[in-house]
């Protein structure tokens, strides 16, 4: 088990009763945690790298501005709703109660540019789902996704409906 996955904590009853929420960050306070989070999350695109890693709001910042600077490479941010100040495309997608929304700016990406999605935790798979159309809907290539950690129950994956591969460090 690497040193970093340790220091993930479990939060019960968070954000709601009968949730147990992965927290992550004492993963970044610790520098070899973080180091180390970051290393096994690069290590499938050192060879092919991509034009810009997508970090989806928030966590998926951290993670994708680390990967992009480990990785010489650029960071395009997708945003919940009325925070990008430029023209934005909008994705919506449904919750388990309600629905949400995400965006990018629409000048983002360059047709054929070649992408992956970064996210920290995957649980039912709708936010990764929202980030991969908004890249798609650019004319970008996704090349594939990375993710910190991965709640094989709650089967995101199944969302997941492009060949391009989803790495996960770590299955919670
Ligand atoms: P999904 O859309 O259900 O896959 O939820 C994934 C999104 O919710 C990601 O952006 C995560 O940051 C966040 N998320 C869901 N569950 C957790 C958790 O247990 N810990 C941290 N983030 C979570």
């Amino acid at each position: 088990m690497p040193h970093w996955s340790s220091l993930i904590r479990e939060v019960p009853d968070f954000p709601k009763p009968g949730i147990v929420f992965k927290d992550i960050t004492p993963v970044l306070a610790d520098a070899r945690g973080f180091a180390g989070a970051i290393d096994a999350m690069a290590a499938p695109w050192r060879d092919a790298v991509p034009d810009a890693f997508i970090g989806i709001e928030s966590r998926g910042f951290i993670f994708a501005a680390a990967l992009a600077q480990a990785l010489g490479t650029g960071f395009v941010p997708v945003r919940k709703p009325g925070k990008l100040p430029a023209q934005v495309i909008a994705h919506d997608y449904a919750l388990e109660y309600g629905r949400d929304r995400l965006e990018m700016h629409a000048d983002a990406l360059r047709p054929g540019a070649r992408v992956v999605l970064v996210d920290d935790v995957l649980a039912t798979g709708g936010t990764l789902r929202a980030a991969l159309s908004l890249a798609q809907r650019q004319g970008a290539t996704v090349t594939g996704a990375a993710v910190l950690v991965e709640l094989p129950a709650l089967r995101g994956r199944a969302l997941w409906d492009v060949a391009a591969p989803l790495h996960v460090a770590l299955q919670g």
